[in-house]
């Protein structure tokens, strides 16, 4: 067929190509198979690869990376929803995208960072531009790095221990060509992340990393190689020619001493340390980064639309002259022709290279992509400082961790797996384990982090590099290759990094213009990103001043995230206070990011709560909570019907799922433990009570905690004149750990293993930290000291007991939390008993509530839960309305206070706990028929929980085949 030929019978097709043409391929009446002939008759090889795309999306229904809101064509993106800042809305780009004469210059599949980055490149140029990604932008890996713009101190270790090894002797050519490659990538590393420091400050910071040493001489060398055995001694020497690479353009690397690590890192483990180094690396947050180069491409004439997906090529004799795309919102297919194609799918690119096999060949298909999953876990804020990261070079089995603090939490990753890729989360139980095992093993934290500790957790698969055309046994590379199919013409590119992104979109649209015989520089250097003007870094106290009621930490993360563009967000804000606007409590994120997700062409609930938000990356829970406010913003703005809606919020809870791991939620149902721990509460409240009361003996003052530690370390020759005053200053340091940890205790809703003891442990420490602190206030006043230095020590006086209030008042609220938590704990539990079980009228009177202040309530057990709610869990958490005769449940065993659940139930229920050790009296017959229920109980717990085990893995092998594409 000639080319005009094909023009012709694409065109005829395009206008079959929408909802009809799908309707043939599913109807099998007479019509719909005409349609289907004619279409056949005038597009044949279209239609052939129409159709196998078509037929392999319906043999396995799951192969979408959205459960729920595939095939639905009844979601759509109205017309009338601007884009962000001039940019064209996502409305406009699909139109674009449709329009039937249109060629493009070249066609971009996948719209991750390295898809955008081209796409952002070749519109650069003046070229015609298409890209299409089937999720969202940064939907795949580029939403699940270690967020590190870096520069490879690893590899340029690696380089330096090649070199001097004995293999220079025997290979010394082979040698010093390794070296100098190694070296190379360090250095593009180093120029990407100076121009994403220098050009897009908003997106990104340096972030310093500790390196701590305990020992001069390493045994096992780390990563295996025997120079590394002497990286203690070395370290500061590789810093600074790391540094000298970067053109000593990031802050310069140092090293702290043991004491200076106890001032400035006080979760480090500190016995044996000899000394820490420190050197700088660049974070960002990866899904906001792929967005701003996405919409940047848009602003400079791409037409670059999320969730449109190449479902097969399209050919002219063997080239491929374009693709067949599908609106996954709508259901609508058509052909978009482009001179050239060129793959971007990450860790898929294989199964999109799959697509240009012909049938009739004999060759085997090479891959070209080996898939490595990395996991990261992500942790409370405060395990590392708020400003400063740590890397663990010596783990189990030789990888580099990295602990860093990112968005107020800690986030720590990552494992390294060899895998193929899927597009789900569901991370593997070991190796959440595997983290938080390695995690602590520099750190002195109060408590051990435990499983309950991890508020998300998510998997990226790394796109490795292996060159089809390569001997068999080639490594595979991290960085990247750009390879051209010889027939068809079809460009790919894999493997590379993050920091990478530029200089590949570079290296690939090179390619292109070569390929279309034009002379186009590159210019991205010089293009700074969406959000990059109007950018300073003060910006965010002018909308302090413009927005009164706005907090500091709010303000701060809107101008980290949009930049110069947050003008544009608030003025989405629907009015009222703006702490009103949370998404969910305790995070900055409001509503009015969400009106504005909607311009930045999301599309789905996930969208927003996962990378134009990061919630439930940082929250899997926070995010779960937030799903339904965020549907009804959303479905206002994309005048989404309630089917619609409902849709949303069905696909997105099942989503934000695989956040943590299926195994988890199904393992950890612990009825016991939890009862356990209300019936402890009680004995906590009072432990607690001394304790603030303890701290609330001190007079309130004007300083916060920060501002004076930093004021005191600036005139660090005080704290070295008086002991005492870093002693106190120490305290509270680790007050304010403990207090973190805490707060987390008390978040916990008692999954895993019961926190209580604990919380009691961690009351009783602060209770002493506290004791230990009044003390040192009292003595703190040097005898002899007079006049100005008299008034000095009364100000730090007074600092120190303001601060310790705080922390008291601090430790109060905790505790209210903690009520709150077990009453909603216990609302929910209610309802899950009453759902289960028929009640039963039972005429005890428990000795053990004879002095409760809750009376037998004679009525449903709805009511009974919303009683123990006001009553503050601690009371009501024994089970106590129901132990007085009214109406209560059995069937389900396990329910707080409500253990027994036989007819023949006679005695007082078991309590575990205080009020059991204060003395129950049961006589053997009793005890014995407790016992057997128990027991009885127990295995049908166990059964339950097996089978919910066994629901879980099967669920999880579903997911799992449903990433697989
Ligand atoms: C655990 C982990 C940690 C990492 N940490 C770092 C780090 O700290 N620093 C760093 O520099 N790098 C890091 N990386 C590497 C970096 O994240 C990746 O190299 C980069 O994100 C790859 O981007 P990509 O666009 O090539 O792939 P992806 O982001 O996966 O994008 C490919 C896109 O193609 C789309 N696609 C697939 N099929 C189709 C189709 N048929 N139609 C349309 N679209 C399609 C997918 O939906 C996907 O969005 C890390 C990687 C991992 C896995």
């Amino acid at each position: 067929m000639n080319p005009i030929g094909i023009r012709i019978g694409m065109t005829s097709c395009h206008s079959l190509t929408t909802t009809t043409m799908r309707a043939a391929f599913h109807d099998s009446t007479k019509t719909s198979s005409r349609v289907l002939q004619r279409c056949r008759a005038s597009q044949p090889r279209v239609i052939q690869r129409t159709f196998r795309a078509h037929r392999q999306t319906h043999q396995n229904p799951n192969n979408h990376r959205d459960p729920g809101l595939h095939w639905t064509s009844v979601l759509s993106f109205p017309q009338t929803v601007p884009g962000p800042a001039q940019v064209p809305s996502r409305g406009k780009q699909i139109q674009q995208l449709q329009q039937p004469d249109e060629e493009y210059d070249v066609l971009i599949v996948g719209g991750g960072a390295t898809g955008a980055g081209i796409a952002l490149d070749a519109a650069s140029r003046g070229l015609k531009v298409a890209c299409v990604e089937r999720g969202d932008f940064a939907s795949e890996t580029s939403s699940r790095s270690t967020k590190l713009i870096w520069a490879g101190i690893k590899y340029m270790g690696s380089a330096i221990s090649g070199l001097l090894s004995w293999k220079t002797l025997t290979h010394p050519v082979q040698s010093f060509q390794n070296f100098h490659d190694e070296m190379m990538m360090v250095y593009h590393c180093h120029v990407e992340r100076r121009y994403m420091m220098t050009k897009q400050p908003h997106l990104c910071h340096w972030v310093p990393l500790v390196v701590p040493f305990y020992a001069w001489h390493l045994n096992p060398p780390p990563l295996g190689e025997p120079l590394f055995a002497f990286f203690p001694i070395l370290a500061p020497l590789t810093f600074k020619i790391y540094d000298a690479l970067s053109v000593f353009t990031c802050p310069s690397s140092y090293i702290i001493t043991k004491n200076k690590a106890a001032h400035c890192f006080p979760q480090l483990q500190l016995h044996d340390l000899k000394y820490a180094s420190v050197f700088y690396e660049a974070q960002h947050n990866d899904a906001r980064t792929n967005l701003a180069i996405a919409l940047t491409a848009a602003d400079r004439g791409a037409t670059i639309v999320n969730y449109v997906e190449m479902m097969d090529f399209v050919f002219d004799e063997n080239k491929v002259v374009g693709a067949v795309v599908q609106d996954r919102m709508t259901g609508n297919e058509w052909i978009v022709r482009a001179k050239q194609v060129v793959l971007a799918g990450g860790p898929f690119t294989d199964a999109l290279r799959q697509r240009e096999v012909r049938q009739e060949s004999s060759d085997p298909f090479q891959p070209a992509v080996e898939g490595a999953s990395g996991t990261h876990i992500v942790l409370r804020g405060g395990i590392v400082p708020e400003n400063l990261g740590l890397l663990d070079y010596r783990t189990r089995d030789g990888r580099f961790l990295f602990i860093l603090p990112w968005q107020g939490h800690t986030l720590v990753g990552t494992t390294d797996q060899k895998d193929p890729a899927q597009t789900l989360h569901n991370v593997p139980e070991d190796e959440i384990e595997w983290l938080l095992e390695e995690s602590q093993k520099y750190l002195a934290l109060p408590e051990p982090l435990q499983r309950s500790d991890v508020l998300s957790a998510w998997r990226g698969w790394r796109p490795l590099a292996v060159d089809p055309h390569a001997p068999p046994d080639t490594a595979v590379s991290r960085d990247h290759i750009i390879s051209e199919h010889p027939v068809t013409g079809v460009l790919f590119i894999a493997g590379g990094k993050w920091t990478t992104w530029r200089q590949m979109a570079q290296d690939v649209t090179d390619r292109v213009v070569a390929r279309l015989s034009l002379d186009r520089k590159c210019e991205t250097l010089e293009i700074p990103l969406h959000g990059a003007e109007g950018y300073s870094e003060g910006l965010w106290k002018q909308v302090i001043s413009k927005y009164k009621d706005m907090d500091e930490g709010m303000a701060k993360h809107l101008v980290e995230t949009y930049g110069g563009l947050v003008w544009e967000v608030l003025a989405c804000g629907p009015g009222g206070k703006w702490d009103e606007q949370r998404l969910v409590p305790g995070y900055p994120y409001i509503d009015a990011e969400v009106i504005y997700a909607c311009r930045e062409y999301a599309c789905t609930v996930e969208d927003v709560l996962s990378r134009r938000t990061r919630l439930a990356f940082l929250n899997k829970e926070a995010a779960q909570s937030a799903i339904r406010r965020v549907a009804d913003v959303m479905a206002q703005e994309l005048q989404w019907s309630p089917a619609v809606k409902k849709q949303q919020i069905a696909a997105a809870q099942n989503y934000i799922g695989t956040f943590l791991c299926i195994m988890f939620t199904a393992t950890t149902l612990s009825d016991d433990s939890s009862s356990h721990a209300v019936s402890r509460s009680a004995e906590l409240l009072s432990c607690a009570k001394t304790a603030v009361k303890i701290a609330q003996q001190q007079h309130p003052g004007q300083d916060g905690w920060w501002s004076t530690t930093t004021y005191l370390s600036l005139h660090s020759g005080i704290t070295t004149s008086y002991p005492q005053l870093e002693e106190g200053l120490s305290l509270l340091r680790t007050m304010d750990v403990e207090l973190q940890q805490l707060e987390s205790l008390v978040r916990r809703r008692g999954h895993t293993n019961d926190p209580t003891e604990l919380i009691a442990l961690s009351v009783k420490r602060l209770e002493t930290d506290a004791q230990e602190l009044a003390a040192l206030i009292q003595k703190m006043m040097p005898v002899h000291a007079r006049g100005q230095l008299h008034k000095h020590w009364q100000c730090i006086q007074q600092w120190f007991q303001s601060t310790a209030q705080q922390q008291g008042t601090r430790l109060k609220n905790i505790l209210k939390i903690r009520a709150t938590v077990l009453a909603e704990q216990e609302l929910r539990r209610q309802r899950f008993s009453v759902s289960a079980v028929k009640p039963t009228t039972f005429n005890h009177t428990s000795p053990l509530f004879m002095d409760s202040p809750v009376r037998p309530p004679q009525q449903n057990a709805n009511a009974t839960a919303q009683t123990s709610a006001q009553n503050g869990a601690h009371r009501t958490y024994g089970g106590a309305p129901s132990y007085y005769g009214g109406p209560r449940p059995t069937g389900y065993g396990g329910g707080y206070g409500s253990q027994s659940n036989t007819p023949y139930y006679q005695g007082p229920h078991h309590s575990v706990g205080m009020r059991q050790r204060r003395g129950l009296q049961h006589d053997t017959q009793q005890q014995e028929t407790q016992q057997e229920q128990m027991m009885l109980q127990q295995r049908l717990q166990q059964r339950q929980t097996n089978q919910r085990l066994q629901e879980a893995r099967q669920a999880e092998r579903s997911l799992a085949e449903l990433g697989t594409l």
